[in-house]
């Protein structure tokens, strides 16, 4: 049993057939915790589809309807790069319901994992990427509806830069956005982040490192949020298909250690969410993602009560 929740449907599955998103995954990802004695039964939390109300503090009316009634245009879905289905849509709503749900729990618990989400490349009024709906925005912005939080920090660890978690937030004093990626690579177009670390092609474990961990250190301080956002990308892995950066299996299970331990010594509530991850292996994906959890867990049990400062003046949004 994990001193945490994992947030999981089964109908996280995005529908895609044989794409390079290996939509499977999340069914992989609750598989392989369970079978591998990580998790059990009662660790698990199933999300509600997020409400109009949550998708609109963010997106625009005209995008949530396209999407719910399957009406986008041609080049809408051209840039958005994965075929429409009604399954493709339920199970967004329910990606953005689930990291709702997590940062929920991560309040309660200071650690919560939704096990699918990460669609950082969203914008208000457009999908771009294989993201259709910024889950993440819509949970950051649906604890500040709550009263749960003011401030959040997002750090985005998948190996493409950030761009619609940058344009949603810009401007916005109350969400610090750190994004980690490869600079030549997708979108073509890059919005500022509130910091950008722009790595160079093929870099591997300890540059990358160098970069992040004290970042994160230095925000975690000068901002001083109210709750983490950990989008964890597998893609910056040295086997991935649509990266070209070279980390290891190791080095990117250090970096989910390093960035938790860095918030939760600091008693910061963490909620995460996964990324791309498009190793030539899928089972290479999946072990990388439930590392992610592994490491949570390590660093939960290393510092157990990191938490109550924070979760006490949290109030009763917890639920
Ligand atoms: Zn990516």
């Amino acid at each position: 049993m994990l001193p945490f929740k994992l947030v999981y449907h089964p109908r996280y599955d995005l529908n895609l057939g044989a794409h390079v998103f290996p939509s499977q995954k999340f069914r992989l990802i609750a598989e392989k915790l369970v079978s591998s004695g990580i998790a059990d039964a009662s660790d698990f939390l199933s999300p509600e589809p997020a409400s109009d109300a949550d998708l609109l503090r963010v997106h625009t009316a005209a995008w949530i309807s396209k999407l719910r009634t399957g009406t986008l245009t041609a080049s809408e879905i051209m840039k958005l790069e994965v075929p429409y289905s009604k399954e493709f849509a339920e199970a967004v709503w329910l990606a953005a319901g689930g990291t709702i749900l997590a940062a929920q729990s991560a309040l309660r618990d200071g650690f919560g994992s939704n096990l699918s989400g990460g669609f950082h490349h969203a914008y208000a009024n457009h999908g771009e990427g294989f993201c259709a709906i910024h889950d993440v925005a819509v949970a950051v912005r649906r604890l500040q509806a709550d009263g749960a939080i003011k401030k959040a920090l997002i750090v985005d660890t998948d190996v493409h830069h950030g761009n619609g978690t940058a344009a949603i937030f810009s401007g916005d004093s109350s969400v610090f956005t750190i994004s980690i990626h490869q600079l030549n690579n997708y979108p073509a177009h890059k919005p500022p982040s509130s910091v950008d670390l722009n790595m160079p092609d093929g870099i591997g474990d300890e540059e990358y490192l160098a970069a992040l961990i004290p970042a994160v250190q230095r925000q975690l301080d000068r901002f001083q949020p109210d709750m983490l956002f950990y989008i964890g990308g597998a893609d910056p892995y040295e086997e991935d298909q649509l990266g070209g950066l070279r980390l290891t299996k190791a080095g990117l299970k250090s970096r989910d250690r390093q960035v938790f331990e860095a918030a939760r010594s600091r008693g910061i509530p963490l909620a995460t969410a996964l990324a791309g991850g498009y190793a030539r292996r899928v089972e290479d994906t999946t072990t990388i993602h439930v590392n992610t959890i592994i490491a949570a867990r390590e660093v939960a049990e290393k510092y157990p009560q990191a938490t109550e400062r924070k979760s006490q003046g949290a109030g009763s949004a917890g639920s």
